[in-house]
């Protein structure tokens, strides 16, 4: 009897053997979706830590701090 598993990206059965070879993916296709959906994801949190720094900075600075940064 052969395990199977279902594809994360599209939910197809896979047979778990050598055979397989992009298991538990069906295909290198379902292997580089799923990739690059948490690649995208990873991007999405980076991002959102950087507008929070940049928010910090900018209260952290006051009006006088503010108007020698518009002079340069
Ligand atoms: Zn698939």
């Amino acid at each position: 009897m052969t395990k199977t598993v279902d594809c994360p990206t599209c939910g197809t059965a896979v047979a778990w053997t050598s055979l397989s070879q992009f298991r538990p993916f069906c295909s290198d296709r379902c292997r580089l979706i799923d990739l690059g959906e948490w690649f995208s994801e990873e991007r999405k949190i980076a991002g959102d830590e950087q507008t929070r720094s940049s928010d910090l900075s900018v209260i952290s600075l006051s009006d006088e701090d503010l108007a020698l940064l518009e002079e340069d």
